[in-house]
């Protein structure tokens, strides 16, 4: 099975369909959705109605969708969240809400060989940043290859017998193409498509094929100026719109 995996879209249309139109419906059968559909964005009720058109065959809730959702306050975010989130509460329509408010929490098992969470297996909303964050993910992982998100880094671990490490990334990612090992164990994060905080301001997907077993991560130019101009637009915080140009 072919599935295109995105996560991190964030209320960012202009980079979703940037995607969409780079790896059309032909190079995969199904898609895989990690969570934060929404909050920073300008276009959560456009990012939902994309997704909900490409009917993913597993999508599962990010904190940020918890939160637009109106499942958790958001305490824990910092001031340019929150007040992101709390614009996005205000935008999104009740039915997308409603939509949102129906994801499942990860982890999730797609299939024999998958499984997808937004933050780590034991915690949707842990991070995972180093080899420490992966081993303790992939102790609880129940699947050999697991999908994840949250950090907005494009990232693959590669779990051995006899150690970890990382085979690609952070950074310069693109067109990086992985064939699963006999015996390894994966953990890898297909990056953000809508707000990239790897230093590559261009939007991020994967592309994972179970069989033989690949990985294929890509990146996308899209219209950054026009996703911009949507953010101040909308009136949130300045900061979100010039991190979009910087990747970071
Ligand atoms: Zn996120």
């Amino acid at each position: 099975m072919r599935y295109l995996v995105l996560s991190d879209i964030h209320g960012n249309l202009d980079a979703l369909d940037a995607v969409l139109a780079a790896l059309p419906g032909s190079r995969y059968d199904q898609v895989l959705v990690l969570g934060d559909l929404v909050g920073y964005g300008p276009d959560p009720n456009g990012v939902v109605d994309r997704i909900r058109a490409l009917a993913p065959v597993a999508a599962i809730r990010g904190n940020h969708d918890k939160v637009a959702a109106g499942l958790e306050d958001g305490e824990s975010f910092n001031t340019v969240a929150r007040s992101a989130v709390e614009w996005t509460v205000e935008a999104l329509s009740p039915e997308h809400r409603a939509y949102l408010a129906g994801l499942p929490a990860g982890p999730v098992l797609v299939d024999d060989v998958l499984e997808i969470c937004h933050g780590s297996t034991f915690d949707e909303d842990a991070y995972v940043f180093d080899e420490i964050d992966a081993l303790r993910a992939l102790e609880s992982a129940r699947r050999p290859v697991c999908l994840f998100g949250h950090t907005h880094v494009a990232l693959i671990f590669d779990r051995s017998e006899e150690a970890i490490e990382i085979a690609a990334g952070p950074g310069d990612t693109d067109g990086v193409h992985l064939t699963f090992a006999p015996g390894h164990r994966y953990l890898i994060n297909p990056g953000s498509v809508g707000q990239p905080r790897d230093g590559d301001p261009r939007a991020a997907a994967a592309l994972v094929d179970t069989s033989p077993g690949t990985v294929e991560l890509c990146r996308v130019s899209y219209d950054v100026e026009e996703a911009q101009r949507k953010t101040r637009l909308a009136g949130l915080p300045e900061m979100l719109a010039r991190r979009l140009a910087l990747g970071r």
